[in-house]
């Protein structure tokens, strides 16, 4: 029996109207659906591992708000330190020892001696780009074609994640002399690398990394010859006086308790954080050596700063919801994606679709590719799957109340909420969706 498709006739209505006020009826491009058709659902509620829509449909979420919802969704002890803080007032643009502990909670966790608080994950990404620059005076920065690091213009150069799922090459706006210092090298690419550094070694200030790629979907360092990857550019990057930024916006705090590093031990000189240590909120960082972080004002000259920049609200959500990621929550949220990888891989042998399966941690993405394949590994590899058997896939899945994200160059995203109930959900729902992708 094909499945009742449900009815989404509110969140068709509410689109509709999102479009008259907003360009494509959204505020981040992802959402609007575009790369697998059909009506964008409008959230009313979540709660733990479910979403649930304005046309009443429940969803199990892999989406988990792109990341940060590690602890599923308004867990009851973050709300109660989000209203607690919001009660003694919102913003005060003056310093609070909130900050101090957030700071230091970070630092705790993972190789960086100081951080600074700013709103989003491009704030952190374009402000060590900055002071990346100021720290070596030297202009030219190394990018990974298919990383994305938000929506900074010298980086929107082969970007991942909407950049990636929309086709975009680069993006108008973005001037040629904005990138023309901007070097774009295949991910996994030690000769490439080794090459630009032998032509620009002295000029390069920085190269910025993914800690692991998740926004072509999820692609692995690769380890050669014992060395992984992000120790290989680490080793590059200090033999020639650059610096490794490594941004584990996405993958901090989610793949282990501090992040990529938790997993193969290098850091970067600076590393930037979102997504997790906000909880919710818009909350990101950067940080790193003190040497290097010194030179930022107000003790140094490179200037940045930031109106809500460690906003009381947004720092006791961060703050709560790191203190509540215990070893037990990653055990029990690798111990379910390896669960969730396992079943994904068997639906989808039984039915013959030929897939490759990434993972970093416990985030994980699904690549449908062409027969034969059996590794992606950089963004060449990535673009060259069957995104036509991910929309099917996708669309099968939703309508069985799994909400994937929509679209294939994405990672998946668990939280400690996803419970044995959630994941029968998920599991119940697979055959039919790899039969749709066997189809399509
Ligand atoms: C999400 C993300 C960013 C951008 O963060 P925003 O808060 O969306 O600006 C930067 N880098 C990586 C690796 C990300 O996944």
């Amino acid at each position: 029996m094909t499945p009742q498709p449900k009815p989404v006739e509110l969140s068709a209505a509410a689109f509709e109207r999102a479009k008259q006020v907003t360009p494509g009826g959204v505020n981040s491009p992802v959402r609007a659906f575009l790369a697998v058709g059909g009506t964008p659902r409008f959230i009313k509620q979540a709660k733990g591992a479910y979403l649930t829509d304005i046309d009443g449909n429940e969803y199990v979420d892999l989406v988990s708000s792109w990341g940060p919802m590690l602890l599923g969704h308004a867990h009851p002890q973050v709300l109660s330190a989000v209203a607690d803080a919001a009660q003694h007032g919102t913003s005060f643009g003056a310093p609070t020892e909130a900050e101090v502990d957030l700071a230091a909670e970070i630092i705790d966790r993972t190789p960086i001696e100081q951080v600074r608080l700013v709103n989003s994950g491009t704030e952190a990404t374009l402000s060590a780009i900055r002071l990346a620059r100021g720290f070596t005076g030297r202009d030219k920065i190394i990018k990974f074609a298919g990383c994305y690091h938000g929506h900074v213009d010298s980086l929107l150069a082969s970007a991942g994640s909407g950049v990636a799922t929309l086709g975009i090459p680069g993006t108008p706006g973005v001037t040629a002399a904005t990138t023309a210092d901007t070097i774009v090298l295949p991910y996994n690419d030690r000769p490439a690398l080794r090459s630009a550094f032998d032509t620009y070694g002295d000029q390069l200030a920085c190269v910025i990394t993914e800690a692991a790629p998740g926004n072509m979907g999820v692609i692995e360092p690769a380890v050669e010859d014992g060395i992984g990857f992000n120790r290989f550019l680490a080793d590059l990057c200090r033999d020639h006086g650059a610096l490794l930024i490594s941004d584990e916006v996405m993958t901090g705090f989610r793949v282990s308790r501090s992040g990529q590093y938790g997993l193969d031990g290098v850091g970067g000189d600076l590393m930037t954080f979102g997504k997790v240590m906000g909880g919710g909120f818009p909350a990101a960082a950067f940080g790193g050596r003190a040497d290097v972080m010194s030179h930022l004002a107000p003790v140094g000259s490179v200037y940045q700063a930031g109106t809500l920049s460690g906003n009381p609200v947004a720092t006791a959500a961060g703050l709560a919801t790191l203190r509540l990621a215990t070893d037990d929550v990653y055990e029990t949220v690798g111990k379910t994606s390896e669960q969730l990888r396992a079943e994904v891989h068997a639906a989808l042998e039984a039915a013959g679709v030929p897939h490759v399966i990434n993972n970093a941690g416990s985030l994980f993405s699904v690549f449908f590719v062409r027969d034969g394949v059996t590794a992606v590994t950089d963004y060449a590899a990535a673009s060259a799957q069957r995104t036509e058997a991910y929309t099917a896939f996708f669309h099968a899945m939703l309508a069985d109340g799994v909400y994937l994200p929509p679209s294939a160059f994405e990672g998946w995203f668990l939280s400690s909420a996803h419970d044995s109930a959630a994941l029968d959900r998920i599991v119940a729902a697979l055959p039919k969706a790899a039969r749709a992708a066997a189809q399509a």
